[in-house]
Formats: structure tokens, C-alpha cells, sequence
């Protein structure tokens, strides 16, 4: 196991700020020490203020796309034909018996 195993987590706990006393000591002592940590903490405080902005992700770039799609159970982002086509079948009457249920289309993202 790698050291910064231990702190990938923490990466995201930190930018949550849900980091605290000695916890937020030694990771920003390692963070400061270590060009890997230093470099997962940049590229998620880029991510973050990406999607903040609410920007399409096509206008990010490649190393931060691949980063979402890397997260996303189906491995792409949405096309806008992925929700016309939920919307479609939505407005079609097949679903005649579905009521109240949610239809999600986000790639498998609340799956599990
Ligand atoms: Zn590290």
C-alpha cells in the first residue's frame, strides 16, 4: 500500500472541510511534502469550481473529464440524447401504469 493510499480520502474530507486538529496537521504536512497529494488536491479543487460553475463539462479539460468519467459506473458523460430519450419515453403513454416513481438517467451514479 502506498502511503498516500491513506490520504485520498482526506483529500476529499479536507476540501469538504471535514478535516480537523492532528487529522488536518498531518495531511497538510504531507500534502506539503508530497508533489502526488499536492496534485490530487489541485486537481479536485479544480473539479469542485468546474462544477460549481455548472459549466458543460466539454468546455473542461481532458484530464478533468477523464477524471468525471472515471467516476461514472457507465465510464462517459451524458449526451443530451441519453435524457431526450428518458423524456421521450416519459412522454410516450407506454408508462401508463408508473406513477410517482422517479426515472433516473445519470449513468449508473446512484445505483449503488
Ligand atoms: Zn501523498
Amino acid at each position: 500500500m502506498n502511503q498516500c493510499d491513506n490520504y485520498s480520502m482526506a483529500v476529499q474530507l479536507y476540501l469538504d472541510n471535514e478535516l480537523m486538529g492532528s487529522t488536518e496537521e498531518f495531511f497538510l504536512r504531507h500534502a506539503s511534502e508530497c508533489a502526488h497529494c499536492r496534485e490530487q488536491l489541485e486537481l479536485e479543487q479544480r473539479l469542485s469550481a468546474l462544477l460549481r460553475r455548472t459549466l458543460p463539462l466539454y468546455v473542461a479539460s481532458e484530464e478533468l473529464r477523464a477524471r468525471v468519467e472515471g467516476t461514472i459506473p457507465l465510464g462517459r458523460v451524458a449526451v443530451p440524447t441519453d435524457i431526450a430519450d428518458a423524456v421521450a419515453l416519459l412522454a410516450s403513454g407506454r408508462l401508463s401504469y408508473m406513477t410517482g416513481a422517479p426515472l433516473i438517467v445519470d449513468g449508473g451514479m446512484t445505483a449503488w
